[in-house]
């Protein structure tokens, strides 16, 4: 059975850069509008939800030229393909949960994973939806629309935990509860992380600013090299999810 779950966001996350802001900054919006709209997120005076429709908005070009442009720009971590190895050998289930589009991390992952590998992988995130076959015209459809979020990820893990099947593995998440790991970056994966048993957060990026604000226990990764000596800690090496954790209070 599998023995642990890692949960992982998929910009910034399993790649190095973040598609939709790529995406947003050549096509759409300025970057310095964009980190504006970011600004006013964190100050919680605007919704992600909405922000991340307005860059889409005004990127006019069609979904899958956004694809094959992406498909050239975006790097995978280089540390992933190995920690996703070490998983698929020992019985650890990776799956993907984005607050971006479908079309985009199918693509980007079958180009670099390869498809067979790519399409093993469980993810669970927001859809686009073409409004106009002649001119290519789309839009975003949220997960969960009503969610200022656009797609809550929290929502997303405990159905998650209820799955018996994720990325080809069988599961029993209720006689044999597996570890729950968290990888992310940003903001939109507090809620995620409070609901698994370790989150691992990338350095420098706004994901840690909040837990030291907010006091949430996290270990530090600079690449899934480091997501890979923690999980093997945990599993191998008889260490406990607390020995982990950097800002624990003394
Ligand atoms: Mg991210």
């Amino acid at each position: 059975m599998v023995k642990a779950i890692v949960f992982s966001d998929f910009d910034g996350t399993i790649t190095l850069e973040d598609s939709n802001d790529t995406l947003s900054d050549t096509f759409g919006i300025s970057k310095q509008q964009r980190l504006d709209l970011f600004k006013e997120i964190v100050n919680s005076k605007g919704s992600f939800r909405d922000s991340f429709q307005t860059m889409m908005d005004n990127i006019n070009l069609p979904i899958d030229q956004c694809v094959d442009f992406l498909v050239g720009k975006i790097n995978l971590d280089p540390g992933f393909k190995t920690c996703l190895e070490y998983c698929n050998k020992n019985d650890i289930c990776v799956v993907i949960i984005s607050s971006g589009m479908r079309p985009i991390i199918k693509a980007l992952l079958q180009h670099l994973l390869g498809k067979e590998e790519a399409d093993k992988l469980t993810i669970v995130c927001n859809e686009t939806e073409i409004l106009n076959e002649k001119t290519g015209e789309w839009t975003i459809k949220y997960k969960n629309p009503d969610s200022i979020h656009g797609h809550d990820k929290s929502i997303s893990i405990d159905e998650l935990k209820q799955a018996t099947e994720l990325s080809g593995y069988k599961v029993d998440q209720v006689n044999e509860k597996p570890i729950y790991f968290y990888c992310g970056d940003g903001v939109s994966d507090v809620t995620a992380a409070a609901k698994c048993d370790l989150l691992f957060a990338r350095e420098g990026k706004d994901l840690i600013t909040f837990c030291e604000k907010g006091d949430i226990p996290y270990h530090k990764f600079q690449s899934w090299a480091d997501i890979l000596l923690g999980i093997k800690d945990i599993l191998e090496n008889g260490k406990d999810v607390k020995d982990l954790i950097e800002n624990q209070k003394k």
